[in-house]
């Protein structure tokens, strides 16, 4: 199967050519005839699958050429990220059509925005917030939307935007072309779904989670107290003898904890940057180029900020708390493993995650493996900055200098991971006993 047989016009297919891929991906072969047919469609497809270019290529055919100044394509995507990174996609897969392409979301000054829709626009790519905001201002026009897309609904109505997408598409035209992408299925998607979508074509490309399947995943027992030095260790050692790692994108649960861990980390000599719906935009954007362009090591991430991250080649992702909701471990670790690739996810567990854990489990109907905890060092380095200069600390460039090493000392290099209790770690594992304190003399 090439693109060529899916009806897509000369100047789509040089731009794929121009992208280097040979192969439609499931999703797009399944996709891209109904939607050039002018169906509703309803995807499970989660990032990762290539749904943005399943939806993205036989829209911009659809649309032909530039025309008049309101859009006729509005993407609505759950984050700014995700929203920048579908109008890449449309700059890339457009870039031999005429067409333009405007994104809006929160966080930014509101002007540029505002002068880009008056200059006119053909695909408008927004979350709901500014969207709205704009609209009911008059500022942006969506009267002449003829196809409407909903991305990563799932993860929309999960951030508590149902009622906003109510509003938005109550200003819409009646007669238009939806499409709905959603990762996983509720009662909730259903009930959007039906209301959302006429005579729907389905197409579920990944059996539900098999993004499981395609990461290597492992569990280290921890104590909270010491997650971090264990991570410390594995980014300078790897796991077992595969040496340092060179990048790796770590979860934590707040804020406040990405903050915390990003400086912690380079306190360690790590270069690090956090990500997180409190960083400016330009923050945020600045933290993930650098990232891409390798020039830091760990990108500590909350969930939201995670969802849509397209970080081609990252090879390992860190849950360094388990997520409260299972669905979300599997869309962390999907970060890795992308587009075919190999991919390795690393949890850090501590025992009061272990029923997170079972959940997490259970949704995926697979086990997460214990392996033996790596012997680490205790380091002794960090001391609690002050919330005023951890704030400073945050905006500055994620390049910033970093600590000397020799301003860590290692405290102690007594092994760790050894069992200090006899408590049973939810009866699961390697069966060892659980309670893994790392040794401080
Ligand atoms: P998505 O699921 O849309 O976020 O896409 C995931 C990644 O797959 C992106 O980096 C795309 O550039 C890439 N991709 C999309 N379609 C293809 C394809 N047909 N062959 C290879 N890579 C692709």
């Amino acid at each position: 199967m090439h693109f060529s047989d899916l009806g897509l016009e000369p100047e789509l297919l040089r731009a794929v050519a121009d992208k280097g891929y040979d192969t439609p991906t499931p999703i797009q072969q399944q996709a891209i005839p109904p939607v050039l047919a002018g169906r509703d469609l309803l995807a499970g497809a989660q990032t990762g699958t290539g749904k943005t270019a399943g939806f993205v290529l036989p829209l911009l055919q659809k649309l032909g050429s530039a025309s008049g100044r309101a859009p006729r394509v509005l993407v609505l995507t759950p984050t700014r990220e995700l929203a920048a990174q579908v109008a890449q996609s449309v700059k890339d897969y457009g870039t031999h059509k005429n067409l333009r392409a405007r994104v809006i979301f929160g966080g930014v000054g509101e002007q540029p925005q505002i002068d880009g829709l008056r200059a006119g626009c053909d695909i408008l790519i927004a979350t709901p917030g500014r969207l709205l905001d704009l609209a009911n201002r008059g500022l942006a026009d969506l009267s002449q939307v003829a196809h409407f897309v909903l991305d990563e609904a799932d993860r929309m109505l999960d951030m508590g935007f149902i009622h906003d997408i109510r509003r938005v598409m109550r200003l819409l035209p009646s007669k238009r072309q939806n499409l709905l992408f959603s990762a996983t299925y509720n009662d909730e998607i259903r009930t959007l779904a039906a209301k959302l979508l006429n005579d729907p074509v389905h197409v579920e490309v990944t059996p539900r989670n098999s993004t499981a399947e395609r990461v290597e995943q492992v569990a280290y027992r921890v104590d909270k107290d010491h997650k971090r030095h264990l991570l410390v260790h594995l980014f300078k050692n790897g796991i077992g003898d595969e040496g340092p790692w060179t990048q790796a994108l770590v979860f934590t649960r707040t804020k406040h904890g990405a903050n915390r861990l990003a400086q912690q980390l380079e306190g360690a000599g790590i270069r690090a940057a956090a990500i997180h719906g409190n960083k400016s935009q330009s923050a945020r954007v600045k933290a993930l180029a650098d990232f891409k362009a390798g020039k830091i090591t760990a990108l500590v991430a909350t969930e939201v900020a995670s969802r849509g991250l397209d970080i081609k080649e990252l090879p390992q992702v860190v849950n360094y708390e388990l997520p409260n909701v299972p669905e979300d471990y599997v869309h962390r670790i999907g970060r890795t493993a992308r587009a075919g690739a190999e991919g390795h996810a690393v949890s850090l567990v501590a025992p009061d995650e272990a029923s997170l854990l079972r959940d997490i489990e259970r949704t995926m109907r697979r086990p997460v493996p214990f392996a033996e905890t790596p012997h680490f060092a205790i380091l002794r380095q960090e001391t609690a900055a002050p919330a005023q200069a951890q704030q400073r600390r945050d905006d500055r460039p994620a390049q910033a200098p970093r600590k000397p090493q020799a301003q860590q000392r290692q405290s102690n290099q007594k092994p760790a991971g050894r069992p200090a209790g006899t408590r049973s770690f939810g009866g699961r594992g390697s069966g060892r006993p659980g309670g893994f304190r790392a040794g401080r003399a």
